[in-house]
């Protein structure tokens, strides 16, 4: 059964307040697929935007076992123990398929999920990896709206989906495990050149002599990358999620990451070519699904798919006289 609606106005005003049942109730909108809710979290979405201009946006990926939500909840508790408020969101395009581990499930951050100042939100499901990570995006704006200061967005990285967190925040995070002997192998190709930091979890017991290996390792491999655009030169730091050692200099890496950034400028440059690529990319989409939509578009192309392949006519003109057909209306 379908819950009465709170208006716009009633749901932006509630979110301001910091109301965390209505701040989900908004991303609840943002994620449907009814078209008259579309338009109601567009609007939504517009009242919050001027709000949210404090916030750190953090990715963090990491195949699953690695510890992420482990890691996530000391993260978290950390920063909420610092007096900031935490929202934890998800990009897994996967998980709807698989029905394997919900990134941002409350069962796997238990004592966070209870935390009066952390706010924990499962990835959208069933929808392409575009899809999730729009509808993810929009959501860290109404969290942001919310006063949630520290974003915090897990991703398990199949597919692209790295690619995609990558393209939505300030700071990427890999989390890796020491494991045996050659730590680069079977590290996904672009996947360095992404991260701004690597943090090697696990790093206790029997383990501790292979993370401190392994930190050394990548330090190495990272020098052969060209600096970031910003100056920064990606760190390496080891902890183990597990006996919450490690994360505070793992916070204290993310600050100076930040406060270099913010004092080059490059932190407001990055944000503002993200809301570009993001505006690009959206124009892209609708122009394209609009096109192919296109009643007249969708019988020309039958009929032209017939003859080019006829050799009747060239794929050049066709596509001229396919544009041309989509231009008349
Ligand atoms: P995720 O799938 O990446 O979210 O990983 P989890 O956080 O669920 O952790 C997977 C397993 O590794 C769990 O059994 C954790 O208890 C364990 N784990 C997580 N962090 C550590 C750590 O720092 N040290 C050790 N020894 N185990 C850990």
């Amino acid at each position: 059964k379908r819950k009465k609606i709170p208006s716009v106005n009633e749901l932006a005003e509630a979110i301001f307040a910091g109301n965390k049942t209505l701040l989900a109730r908004g991303i609840t909108l943002i994620e449907s697929r009814r078209t008259a809710d579309h338009t109601l979290a567009q609007e939504l979405i517009e009242r919050c935007l001027p709000k949210i201009n404090k916030s750190i946006r953090i990715g963090i990926t990491g195949v699953p076992g690695v510890g992420k939500s482990t890691f996530i909840e000391r993260l978290g508790k950390l920063i909420t123990g610092m007096g900031k408020k935490v929202a934890v969101l998800a990009v897994d395009p996967s998980s709807s398929v698989t029905r394997g581990s919900i990134l941002g499930d409350k069962t796997r951050m238990l004592e966070l999920s209870k935390d009066p100042d952390a706010f924990i939100r499962p990835s959208p499901t069933g929808e392409s990896l575009g899809g999730v990570a729009r509808k993810t995006r929009e959501s860290v704006i109404l969290c942001e709206a919310a006063g949630y200061e520290v974003i915090l967005i897990e991703t398990v990285g199949v597919g692209q989906s790295e690619t995609a967190v990558h393209s939505m925040v300030d700071f990427f995070l890999l989390l890796k495990l020491a494991g045996a002997g050659d730590e680069l192998q079977g590290i996904k190709r672009g996947i360095m050149e992404m991260a701004d930091g690597i943090l090697i979890n696990k790093a206790d017991g029997d383990n501790l002599k292979r993370a401190q290996r392994a930190r050394a390792e990548f330090e190495r491999a990272l020098q052969l990358y060209p600096p970031k655009a910003s100056g920064w030169l990606p760190k390496v730091s080891t902890c183990s999620a597990l006996n919450n050692e490690g994360i505070t200099e793992l916070w204290g890496m993310i600050e100076e990451f930040i406060a270099n950034n913010r004092d080059s400028g490059f932190f407001e440059t990055l944000r503002r070519e993200q809301n570009t690529n993001w505006f690009l990319q959206t124009v892209d989409e609708r122009l394209k699904s609009s096109f192919y939509q296109h009643p007249d578009v969708k019988k020309e192309l039958t009929k032209l798919i017939k003859k080019v392949g006829n050799n009747q006519i060239s794929p050049f003109k066709a596509a001229d006289l396919l544009l041309s057909s989509f231009k008349q209306n």
